[in-house]
């Protein structure tokens, strides 16, 4: 905190991780002779560079860059880009770090690392967007490589922008590698990359349900965001039968009390990816209410699914959600729920998995991808989802390994941590002190 004061979002994410491997690390000191701890917490490299772009009124302007390459005990770094006006170093240094854990969690051989910049997408012309991401990726290329880093999406960086950045980077070395993930099929992406955050997060809930010998089948799902983990996460669940009765984004939430349709699914799908519109735009939709600057918390509900950002869910949401009789709660999202909120759940205990674990199956997929690139093949979608539902699979028997409480009580928080934490901190023992 002294080192960083600014970067409340990082000391945040370091005190969930670090209070959790506390008594495990007491038990295992090597770890803490060693300065694990210490070399975790602080990355091997942080690039800052300008972004200048040319707007369509002929302006320039200059954007904040960064990549974060925080940890590559275990492999090549690999985390997403963030365009969003709210990045700065602190939240990429925490999403970063949470990334190390999460990649650790697949079993997969990646680091982790994260980067992005302060430029809104919303709003922009393609053109600008197009612009701007050259910009970015002239100076992001010479720090990257399909086996040294591997950026992909995040917020605000989706298939039009993975394009933009892809074609740039291919013009600059002049070599079609898997730089980057999340790419579209046509040159070098995997089936079920888009799907595979969302899609993940819920196979991650069926194995919390299976716990507690419950299922999806009919249960109110309160779904946050609207963008890609979202739209994804609530596709499965109305496969799966469940209800979902919202979705939000930055100006307030949808509530379709009855649970929405396939169609309405695809009429929101393709007003969020087609037209890059608002949900306000669907207020007066049949069978939906609009509810202007509200969050879902307050809506009764069986499950909720945090999809959108980061302390999206406070204390306060979380006491609603458990009054209204919430007995899961799966991270979409990266950080979602706040400290307070955490507490919360575990006080009630109720099923509660950390976006580290329930949402890391994109970043499976991106592993997958960038084999399927490596072996010059593409796998069937239905090759893909069996992995993807494998690797969700294996990381939630690593959490009820590590996260076991009294009682039968599974404390995924504390699983999570305690299986990504070893794998990375033994290869970095084994490596030295580098
Ligand atoms: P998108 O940009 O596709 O969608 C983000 C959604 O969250 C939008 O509905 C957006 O609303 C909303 N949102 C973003 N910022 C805010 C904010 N400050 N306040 C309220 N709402 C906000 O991003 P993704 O779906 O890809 O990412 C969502 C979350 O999932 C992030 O935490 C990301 O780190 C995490 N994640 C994503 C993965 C992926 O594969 N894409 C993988 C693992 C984690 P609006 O349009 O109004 O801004």
């Amino acid at each position: 905190r002294l080192r960083d004061p600014d970067q409340p979002e990082f000391h945040q994410a370091a005190e969930e991780v670090l209070s959790s491997l506390w008594p495990f690390l007491q038990e295992h000191p090597t770890y803490l002779n060693n300065g694990i701890i210490e070399r975790l917490m602080e990355p091997e490299r942080v690039i800052m560079f300008r972004v200048p772009w040319v707007d369509d009124r002929g302006q320039v302007r200059v954007n904040r860059g960064y990549r974060v390459q925080m940890n590559s005990a275990i492999g090549p770094y690999k985390g997403g880009l963030r365009f969003h006006p709210t990045v700065n170093l602190g939240v990429l240094k925490f999403l970063a770090f949470e990334q190390v854990f999460k990649n650790a969690l697949t079993t997969l051989p990646m680091g982790g690392g994260k980067g992005g910049a302060d430029f809104d997408p919303k709003g922009k012309s393609d053109a600008e967007v197009m612009r701007f991401c050259q910009s970015f990726m002239t100076e992001l290329a010479r720090h990257i490589g399909d086996s040294v880093d591997i950026p992909a999406g995040d917020i605000g960086v989706g298939a039009r922008e993975i394009g933009y950045l892809y074609g740039q980077y291919r013009r600059m070395r002049n070599e079609f590698t898997s730089v980057l993930t999340g790419k579209g099929l046509s040159y070098g992406g995997s089936l079920v990359r888009p799907e595979a955050t969302g899609y993940g997060c819920v196979y991650f809930a069926e194995q919390m349900l299976k716990q507690r010998n419950l299922d999806l089948n009919g249960k109110r799902v309160c779904v946050s965001g609207s963008g890609n983990v979202a739209q994804f996460a609530a596709r499965k669940l109305i496969e799966l039968q469940a209800r979902v009765i919202s979705l939000s984004d930055s100006g307030g939430t949808l509530h379709c009390a009855d649970g929405l349709s396939l169609e309405q699914w695809t009429s929101i799908a393709e007003l969020k990816n087609m037209r890059r519109g608002r949900l306000a735009d669907l207020a007066n939709a049949p069978g939906m209410t609009y509810l202007p600057n509200s969050t879902p918390w307050h809506l009764e509900c069986d499950l909720a699914m945090p999809c959108a950002t980061q302390n999206e869910l406070n204390g306060d949401d979380a006491a609603q959600l458990l009054e209204q009789g919430c007995i899961c709660v799966t991270e979409g999202a990266n950080m979602p729920c706040t400290l307070e909120a955490i507490d919360r759940f575990h006080e009630a205990r109720i099923l509660f998995a950390p976006g580290k674990a329930a949402n890391a199956g994109g970043v499976a997929v991106s592993g997958l991808e960038m084999s399927q690139n490596a072996m010059r093949l593409n796998w069937s979608a239905e090759k893909v989802d069996l992995r993807l539902r494998e690797i969700m699979h294996s990381i939630h028997q690593a959490c009820e390994k590590h996260g076991q409480e009294a009682g039968g009580y599974i404390d995924y928080v504390k699983g999570a941590n305690i299986a990504g934490f070893v794998r990375v901190a033994d290869a970095m023992l084994a490596q030295g002190v580098i």
